[in-house]
């Protein structure tokens, strides 16, 4: 991440060099000695780490979501601003979720995958629960059960509502609880960055069992390697609809301003967030950009951005939606149509609580794998070609606060210069 610039190699080159050894080691041992024999002494690597991102999800997930709201404040300007930056931003990433979904369902680039990878799931959750039942269990009836279970849906209503009622309390005690939760969120944070250092190691072991399991079939092997090249076009793809032609209709449409316009002034703000793969780092340009060279106000730039930055990711949700898919194509999983529409809802709540750092959406993975029973050991398939699909889905994060800036903006009569 954006730290272990300091360490010399980047992360993402770590990680590839992870995942050429890992194939090797996975044939070498192959040969060697039969999988189930010293598949043990090298999994635990892949388990650790994947536990590691379990770990993290669900108190950074409560306290940004739960500062977030907070953030909105109490005013009547700030709120009507407020409302309409929300059904923004819920409506774009829903549209992107969408259109990850169709293009993933359409393409199906995981189908072709024929890694023998069904053995490994056990079961699929969810399956037999009615739609009512999933959307009333989203209210948690017992908060540290849901957390203890790792029921994200639940944890992220309860931070929502918790986040809003911080601002009709006391000033004193809502301060307290500001200062204690921006404490835990820095210190998770800082336990993010060390636990993505280990990706090397745990993808390293992840691959080694996954290429080990198949060695004798070297066709599935590169079958495999094709499907993630379409996975990561499917991606590509819905990126470019959505930042190609739904987001700049919006600006045109809802904002009255020239998209293409827009765009080039926004330019260095876009680039940044694609090269660092930070919508948290693009996000001092955007606002400046915003306002120096759109004449956004100073009132609407600096709540938009900022918010949209931890909270609006279009970009992570359709990321989501396409990869949850891929890995149950790839796994031989079905899944309905209920545990699809599940998917993009989830999508959407996990882009809420993702933070705007490199691989976040991939810790993120997590929750939207949990919430249909898909097997986390997916997450090293993807692993890949991660910085591949967050470079652009950064960008169009980005993005898609910049138009949700140009849009509110207009709505509230201001003069652009775009
Ligand atoms: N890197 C993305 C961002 O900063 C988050 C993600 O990983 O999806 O916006």
């Amino acid at each position: 991440m954006a730290e272990t610039k300091k360490k010399g190699l980047a992360l993402h080159w770590q990680i590839l060099i992870g995942i050429g050894l890992g194939i090797v080691a996975g044939i070498v041992l192959c040969k060697i000695a039969p999988f189930e024999s010293w598949s043990k002494y090298i999994k635990w690597a892949g388990d650790i780490f994947l536990r590691g991102l379990r770990m993290i999800v669900i108190p950074l997930v409560f306290t940004s979501i739960a500062l977030g709201v907070a953030g909105m404040g109490n005013s009547a300007a700030l709120g009507r601003i407020a409302g309409k930056t929300l059904l923004y931003y819920i409506a774009t990433t829903l549209i992107a979720a969408t259109i990850g979904l169709t293009l993933v369902n359409i393409v199906r680039p995981g189908v072709g995958a024929s890694l023998n990878l069904a053995e490994e799931v056990t079961s699929v959750g969810s399956g037999n629960v009615s739609f009512i039942d999933q959307i009333v269990s989203i209210v948690p009836a017992n908060i540290f059960e849901a957390m203890a279970r790792g029921d994200l849906l639940p944890v992220i209503f309860f931070a929502i509502i918790f986040g809003f009622f911080m601002n009709k309390v006391d000033i004193k005690h809502a301060g307290t609880l500001t200062n204690l939760f921006t404490a835990i969120y820095e210190v998770i944070m800082k336990i993010t960055f060390f636990i993505i250092r280990l990706a090397p190691y745990g993808v390293f072991a992840i691959v080694t069992c996954v290429v080990g399991r198949q060695a004798d079939d070297p066709q599935a092997l590169l079958g495999m390697a094709g499907s993630l090249g379409v996975f990561v076009l499917v991606v590509w793809g819905g990126l470019l609809l959505q930042g190609g032609v739904v987001l700049p209709l919006l600006v045109r449409l809802l904002g009255k301003q020239n998209p293409w316009r827009h765009i080039s002034k926004m330019s260095t703000a876009l680039l940044t967030a694609f090269s660092t793969c930070s919508s948290g780092a693009a996000l001092p340009i955007n606002i400046r950009d915003s306002q120096e060279k759109c004449g956004i106000s100073n009132k609407v730039a600096s709540f938009v951005l900022p918010l949209g930055s931890t909270i609006n990711m279009n970009g992570t949700a359709l990321y989501e939606c396409v990869t949850a898919i891929f890995i149950a194509q790839a796994y031989g999983i079905d899944l309905s149509l209920a545990q699809q529409i599940m998917i993009v809802f989830t999508a959407l709540l996990a882009a809420i609580g993702t933070a705007g750092i490199p691989m976040a959406g991939m810790v993120m993975l997590t929750i939207v794998l949990t919430a249909v029973g898909l097997p986390l050991e997916g997450i090293g398939l993807v692993l890949a070609v991660e910085q591949l699909c967050d470079m652009p889905r950064t960008c169009i994060n980005t993005y898609g606060d910049s138009c949700g800036a140009v849009i509110i903006a207009h709505s509230e009569g201001e003069q652009l210069t775009i």
